[in-house]
């Protein structure tokens, strides 16, 4: 057992793993001495990143790196890490250093002083993202959270400081499709947020496009509600009770003759319900493919080197 392991998933970002080693380093040797260790994950980078890695974990005997089989997803890279994790305190940061590891310390002070198993960081700004980017999360986390039924923060990421014993349970959840910060605040125990300013990326440009965004936000509303379901049986009540009232005209009009002008009435009626079905169709599949693949229980990732000390994660085969 070390004190810490820093944990930093990673995908094309050769420019900044030098400088993420540095200062990871730097923030580690403060808090720790020499009894820290950090694990870095290539998640099927298509630049230069493992080369890097493997040269650095040459050089730093506290350096593991691991190179996935190809890109998993955030999600993965980071499961991957954390299951080689060893610390009895584990820090998640993002490698683009968005999340100073200089809070470290604070973040330690905090855990320590609040008894707590968690220290969540609280994005206050967000430097250097598009007005997109904040306005899409923005929205999400608070989406998020009306529609679920578990306290999941608002505008918290990944970058948290954790007790082994919350590592060991969120390791424990068995889920393929993995929203890891909605799972660490499932677990509860004494969880505490530590406000911090997202800085700029160190170098290079965000590795979630559009798709991967809509994606992880599709695994966190699926994986921690249903009230997509709920909606659809709403709106199909709505929908019910809309018929009836047009069943009431269409009978009244017959019965006192009056003819109905069709074509558009019945075009609206047709769109209506053939979006509402289409959609409702489409969110029952968002959740039913997520439970084929749980079904399938393929591994959540698979390794293919490791560089540093040699050692097996406990999921991913390879
Ligand atoms: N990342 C990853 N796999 C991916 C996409 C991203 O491991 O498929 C890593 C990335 O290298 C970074 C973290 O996930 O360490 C967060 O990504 P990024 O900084 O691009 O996201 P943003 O801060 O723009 O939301
Ligand atoms: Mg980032």
């Amino acid at each position: 057992m070390t004190a810490l392991s820093i944990v930093v998933p990673c995908f094309n970002e050769e420019e900044c793993l030098p400088l993420l080693h540095q200062r990871l380093t730097g923030a580690a040797v403060a808090s720790f001495g020499s009894d820290y260790e950090i694990i870095l994950v290539n998640d099927g980078s298509r630049d230069g990143t493992w080369p890097i890695m493997e040269r650095l974990a040459a050089a730093d005997p506290r350096l593991t790196c691991v190179n996935l089989s190809r890109n998993h997803g955030h999600q993965l890279a980071l499961t991957a890490g954390l299951d080689l994790a060893r610390g009895t305190r584990i820090l998640i940061v993002d490698a683009d250093l968005q999340d100073p590891p200089e809070l470290l310390a604070p973040m330690l002070e905090v855990m320590e002083r609040e008894q707590a198993d968690v220290v969540y960081g609280v994005r206050m700004s967000r430097a250097g993202e598009t007005r997109f980017k904040r306005a899409t999360a923005h929205a999400f986390y608070r989406l998020l959270s009306r529609a679920t039924e578990i306290d999941i923060p608002l505008d918290a990421g990944d970058f948290r400081l954790m007790s082994r014993r919350a590592l060991d349970v969120l390791l424990a959840m068995p889920e393929q499709a993995r929203f890891v910060r909605g799972m660490v605040a499932w677990i509860g125990f004494r969880q505490v947020p530590f406000a911090y300013d997202r800085a700029e990326r160190a170098a290079g440009e965000t590795k979630y496009p559009l798709s991967k965004m809509i994606r992880f936000a599709l695994d966190a509303l699926t994986g921690f509600s249903s009230a997509p379901l709920k909606l659809a049986s709403h709106v199909g009540l709505l929908l019910s009770l809309g018929s009836l009232l047009i069943i009431g005209y269409i009978l009244f009009a017959f019965v006192t003759g009056h003819s109905i002008q069709g074509w558009t009435s019945l075009m609206l009626v047709v769109v209506v319900l053939g979006a509402v079905q289409m959609f409702v169709l489409a969110m029952m599949g968002e959740y039913i493919g997520r439970l084929y693949s749980q079904a399938k229980q393929r591994p959540l990732y698979i390794v293919q080197d490791i560089a540093g000390e040699a050692r097996m994660p406990r999921r991913g085969l390879g």
